[in-house]
């Protein structure tokens, strides 16, 4: 990786800070490409690339030689187009009425997820192109949520000229259990594909994403597609978790309170202190993606240290009794950091106490970190969101 560029966006406001590690980005995706060798390796940047700034993120994977990117709405693959000049970019959520003419303006690929997408691709490539324009066919085998249901891809197989007027560049389906290795449901699905692209003997087929890649070889097809576990996502609970953390979440601390009378804490008093505590107030809540079901459950960190948090989560502040700490040689103070998800907790931690998953954790982050980047194409220091 050249040197990197530090780029500072001026100073930012913003109290807590969110550490975004691009190189670890990229040895993650090295990292799944060796492994679904010979298959060739995509990678999925929806919803901001799982939250984590799509720009940059595909710029850094583009640098490892990713040239496939998938996103799930057309306005996605309209502002990745900007910084991705040249590699083909899929577009999962189908083809809408009318957009056809921005798909071709900016040389997305829909992916066709029914009968009805099909006709209209085709029909708008025979009226404006003399070269074919290229798409995927997506086949539901066991999501019932995009994709031709089993009576469309009969349909289809037996009318292959209803594709006639746009080169079919990639058949696809998605699993539904892949994190479930055992599962009965991936030998199932990987059954039905294998069926269906016989009647696509030309074509690139791809099954898996991220948990899918670890599944084995039968499951890996022509390509594979894998988005969570290039931000640092376990693909399963069977082994411990061969990813590079990629993100860093400190929360700020605003005030530190001694609590030695009878007192509650926060919305609801949910948590009553009997003995002398100390509290810290820390800048994060809720609306940055620190999940409420968190309350009276969760846990901060200072080095290896576990603080819990106690009350509720609020809008904006979650309070943390840090009297563990009473005695430190060096006491916390205001404007000093505490970890929220770091070396000691990682994402899908955090998730497993917030009885969701990492998906959802990376996704619900928010627009007010100071958002720092290491490593990738630059460095970059901004606040909020990315540009
Ligand atoms: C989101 C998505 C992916 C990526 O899934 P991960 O589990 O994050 O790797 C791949 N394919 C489809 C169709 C998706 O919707």
């Amino acid at each position: 990786m050249t040197m990197a560029i530090l780029e500072e966006t001026g100073a930012s406001l913003a109290a807590s800070l969110l550490t975004i590690d691009l190189d670890a980005i990229g040895d993650n995706y090295r990292l799944l490409a060796t492994l679904a060798h010979p298959a060739q390796c995509a990678a999925v940047v929806k919803a901001d690339a799982y939250g984590l700034g799509a720009r940059l993120v595909a710029q850094t994977l583009a640098q490892q030689g990713c040239d496939t990117f998938f996103v799930a709405h057309l306005e996605e693959g309209v502002e990745l187009r900007s910084v991705l000049p040249s590699s083909d970019i899929y577009v999962l959520n189908g083809l809408l009425p009318s957009e056809e003419a921005v798909f071709n303006a900016h040389h997305l690929r829909p992916v066709l997820n029914d009968l009805g997408q099909i006709e209209r691709w085709s029909q708008y490539c025979s009226s404006i192109a003399d070269t074919p324009l290229p798409a995927a066919v997506q086949m539901d085998t066991g999501m019932a949520r995009l994709g031709l249901p089993l009576s469309e891809k009969a349909t289809l197989i037996a009318q292959p000229d209803l594709m006639s007027g746009f080169e079919l560049a990639l058949v696809m389906s998605h699993l539904a259990c892949a994190d479930t290795p055992e599962h009965p449901m991936n030998q199932a699905q990987q059954c039905e594909f294998s069926t269906a692209i016989k009647h696509f003997p030309n074509t690139q087929a791809s099954l898996a994403a991220s948990s899918g890649i670890f599944l084995g070889p039968d499951w890996r097809f022509d390509m594979v597609r894998p988005g969570a576990c290039l931000y640092g996502v376990k693909p399963n609970d069977l082994s411990p978790n061969p990813m590079a953390q990629v993100i860093n979440l400190q929360g700020k601390i605003l005030q530190i309170q001694n609590v030695d009378t009878p007192r509650t804490v926060g919305y609801g008093a949910t948590h009553r202190i009997g003995k002398s505590t100390r509290i810290a107030t820390i800048a994060a809540g809720y609306a940055d993606g620190f999940l409420r079901f968190l309350s009276n459950l969760g846990t901060a960190h200072v080095g290896e240290i576990a603080l819990p948090i106690i009350g509720r989560v609020s809008m904006d502040l979650i309070t943390v009794d840090i009297s563990k700490l009473d005695g430190a040689t060096t006491p916390l103070r205001p404007g000093d950091f505490v970890d929220l998800i770091g070396p000691h907790q990682d994402v899908d931690t955090i998730a497993a106490d917030a009885g969701t998953i990492g998906y959802e954790i990376l996704t619900s982050l928010g627009n007010r970190y100071q958002r720092r980047y290491i490593g990738g194409p630059t460095v970059k220091i901004t606040t909020g969101a990315p540009a």
